[in-house]
């Protein structure tokens, strides 16, 4: 059985020819799936039972089926575990603050690239995720925010996985939540964070969307970098940042940088100086954040005082740099903790 959320709107318009129905049934389940949320085929009340009844015995719905929800004491953060098909499991993040609603998904079950301060890499590779797989994330929350009234505002692809790894997927995703037709959801409320796949960055350049990019850097040297990142061994870091400008010279936007803060490791006066002297020149932005805990890194997250220490360095050489607030940590749903607690 494939999944719904897999098919484009040409595969779908196409099994349906299949089955001799008219063209427009095709735009009815469409619509009933990325403007009215509906997750079971029983819903779409338009279509001939006959057809539901298909639809029903063909393709299937439930990508994901919640096992856990956790909800931060503020409120503010809400995690949910999902369960597969397969029966592996995923999380994703709603967080709710800033006037905004941000979701955070999962590209992948687990992940290869084996960031040593990341519960994600620690849990290791388990499989990508397919493109309905992660659609389905997204709609699993419009469907929770429509019925309070509200809307999901930007989408993250900052959860589980490296989404560049996952690459065609996890793009086909966006595209079809970006689809005028369909969820119609702008490309720029997008970002998309990557741990620096250089090939991958090329690609999604010349591309020239319009999703914004965001990299994990966390070092200045390769050393450093390549101790908490092992794929930094195989993308030295001044290989990474040609391939960022030649990003922006060919989008003409702005890239984020995320450093996750650990003490007295790449939270030091020496690294900030490197880092600024590193990305002259490039138009980026830095989001440091305090490192979150995890249960196999020993490393602790930066003081305030040493956070605004690093900050003040890069954005008196020009780099502009803003400490991010730690969210949702007492649910283990800040970044880098995402894990398949099922
Ligand atoms: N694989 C992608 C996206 C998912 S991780 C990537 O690595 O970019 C999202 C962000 O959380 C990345 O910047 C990652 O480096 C960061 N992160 C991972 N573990 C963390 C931790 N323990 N504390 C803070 N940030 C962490
Ligand atoms: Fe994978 Fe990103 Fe975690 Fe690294 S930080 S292990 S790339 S999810």
């Amino acid at each position: 059985m494939r999944l719904i959320y897999d098919f484009s709107f040409p595969d779908l318009a196409s099994l349906l020819l299949e089955w001799d129905e008219p063209s427009y049934r095709a735009h009815q389940i469409w619509k009933g799936l990325y403007r009215n949320f509906w997750n079971v085929p029983t819903l779409f009340t338009q279509l001939p039972n006959r057809l539901r009844l298909k639809l029903a015995g063909t393709l299937y719905f439930d990508a994901l089926t919640p096992a856990a929800i956790h909800q931060s004491s503020d409120k503010q953060t809400i995690k949910t575990l999902f369960k597969l098909h397969d029966s592996l499991a995923i999380e994703a993040v709603l967080m709710k603050y800033d006037q905004r609603h941000t979701l955070c998904v999962s590209t992948q079950v687990g992940c290869a690239m084996g960031c040593v301060f990341c519960a994600t890499g620690q849990m290791g590779f388990k499989r990508h995720l397919s493109c309905g797989e992660i659609v389905a994330q997204v709609m699993y929350y419009a469907r929770m925010l429509a019925a309070e009234n509200e809307v999901v505002t930007n989408v993250v692809v900052m959860g589980m996985g490296e989404p560049f790894h996952n690459y065609d997927n996890t793009m086909e995703a966006i595209d079809r939540l970006n689809d005028p037709q369909g969820y119609n959801f702008g490309a720029r409320r997008f970002t998309i964070s990557t741990v620096g796949l250089v090939p991958v960055i090329l690609r999604f350049a010349e591309e020239k969307r319009q999703v914004n990019l965001a990299i994990s850097l966390h070092a200045a040297d390769d050393g450093m970098r390549a101790s908490m990142l092992p794929v930094a061994k195989r993308y030295p870091i001044d290989e990474l940042l040609t391939a960022c400008h030649k990003y922006v010279t060919a989008t003409g936007r702005r890239i984020t940088f995320e450093w996750a803060l650990v003490n007295g490791v790449n939270d030091t006066p020496e690294q900030a100086r490197l880092l600024a002297e590193k990305l002259r020149g490039l138009l980026c932005h830095v989001n440091a954040i305090p490192l979150n805990p995890t249960p196999s890194y020993m490393g602790q997250a930066t003081t305030r005082k040493r956070a605004e220490m690093f900050r003040d360095i890069l954005t008196r050489s020009g780099v502009p740099c803003t400490i991010r607030l730690r969210r949702g940590l007492d649910i283990c749903a800040g970044c880098g903790q995402l894990i398949s607690k099922a």
